[in-house]
């Protein structure tokens, strides 16, 4: 299979990677910010070739945008690196995020920007009037100011950059398809880095963290802890206005839908799960110890773009050293037997033949 190189696919490119799933979004009846998701592959249409080279450096550039509540991006230049707070707090938590999750990945996995070849990172703010969600669009991270009743503003939450960052490096490592279980191990991979991210920041291990994602972008009388909660999958939240959570967190209740790029959002608990039990079980910090091995497995070549939980779950064991046994063992918990070269091209309703 040919990866993180020039040439290869950009599946993502087209797609946009919304935060929240469309099935929570129809709930809410926000026709608004499902039909600007909707529309955007015809709007806005993936980079027709690779970002100019630069020069290697210890952390990228990044410059937030304001889009100042319209759909046009990126928008109007606010805030560069190495500048200061401009008092807008989305533009700041924006900078804030952006620079913490850089220095995530440039850190500890040596990973010099999304590509890991120092491209500038571009992100906006204020997108849309009341839009509930964020996105990685194939060139940069967007974030919604939240409807105001349900949710905040996107930036509040560090994790929601991590995320939305981690996607475009899957993009441009293993490139994992946005349908199916590569669809929902690419969700999941983005919500693994995401965590990592915020116990980084907090100084906490695996048994301490609350393994929650997206906790800070719900507003106050929200019954939510988070949108998604990575030890207990399907126990996020329970409201009247979101419905209960319905993340399967074990194989075995694996949901089969057309909607949401096949269930990209729901099923993403299971390999959730297996990283949450991998984290604990290997010990140190999630984002050195199993973050590490997942990491390796996602830009070392085993995983392609139609690899699927089997091959992904075989690609961590394979990485993870003296670690093996407590990794395939988290994801047997989870249901999951990892199994070497286990893409099942065309199972999950892609078209298409498997990793090349
Ligand atoms: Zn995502």
């Amino acid at each position: 299979m040919t990866l993180g190189t020039s040439s290869a696919p950009r599946p993502l490119a087209a797609r946009r990677c919304g935060f929240v799933p469309p099935y929570l979004l129809r709930r809410l009846g926000w026709e608004q910010t499902l039909s600007l998701d909707a529309g955007f592959r015809a709007a806005r249409p993936g980079p027709a070739s690779a970002p100019p080279p630069l020069a290697a450096r210890a952390t990228a550039a990044w410059t937030v945008h304001d889009a100042g509540a319209t759909t046009t991006l990126p928008g109007r230049p606010v805030r560069r690196a190495g500048e200061g707070a401009t008092g807008d707090p989305a533009v700041d938590e924006a900078a804030t995020g952006i620079a913490a999750s850089l220095a995530l990945f440039a850190d500890v996995y040596d990973r010099d920007s999304y590509d890991d070849a120092g491209a500038p990172v571009s992100l906006t703010v204020h997108y849309g009037r009341d839009y509930a969600n964020a996105f990685w669009d194939g060139t940069q991270l967007v974030f919604g100011d939240g409807d105001g009743e349900v949710f905040g503003r996107f930036t509040a939450a560090v994790d929601v950059l991590a995320h939305e960052l981690a996607h475009a490096v899957t993009e441009r490592s293993a490139g994992l398809v946005y349908q199916g279980q590569s669809g929902a191990l690419n969700e999941s991979v983005s919500d693994v880095f995401a965590a990592c991210l915020a116990q980084r920041l907090l100084g906490q291990s695996p048994q301490e963290a609350d393994w929650l994602i997206g906790a800070d972008i719900f507003l106050p009388g929200v019954a939510a802890r988070g949108l998604r909660d990575m030890r207990a999958p399907g126990t996020a939240y329970d409201d009247p206005r979101l419905g209960t959570d319905p993340q399967p967190g074990h194989l075995d209740d694996y949901v089969e839908t057309s909607e949401d790029n096949g269930g990209v959002h729901l099923n993403s608990g299971i390999p959730n799960r297996a990283f949450q039990l991998a984290a604990v079980a290997v010990g140190g910090s999630s984002a050195e110890g199993a973050g590490a091995i997942w990491y390796a497995a996602l830009t070392g070549g085993r995983v392609g773009p139609r690899t699927d939980f089997a091959g992904f779950a075989a690609a961590t064991v394979a990485a993870a050293g003296v670690h093996a046994d407590a990794v395939g063992a988290a994801w047997e918990e989870v249901g999951v037997t990892p199994r070497a070269g286990g893409s099942r091209a065309g199972e999950d309703g892609a078209v298409g033949r498997g990793a090349d």
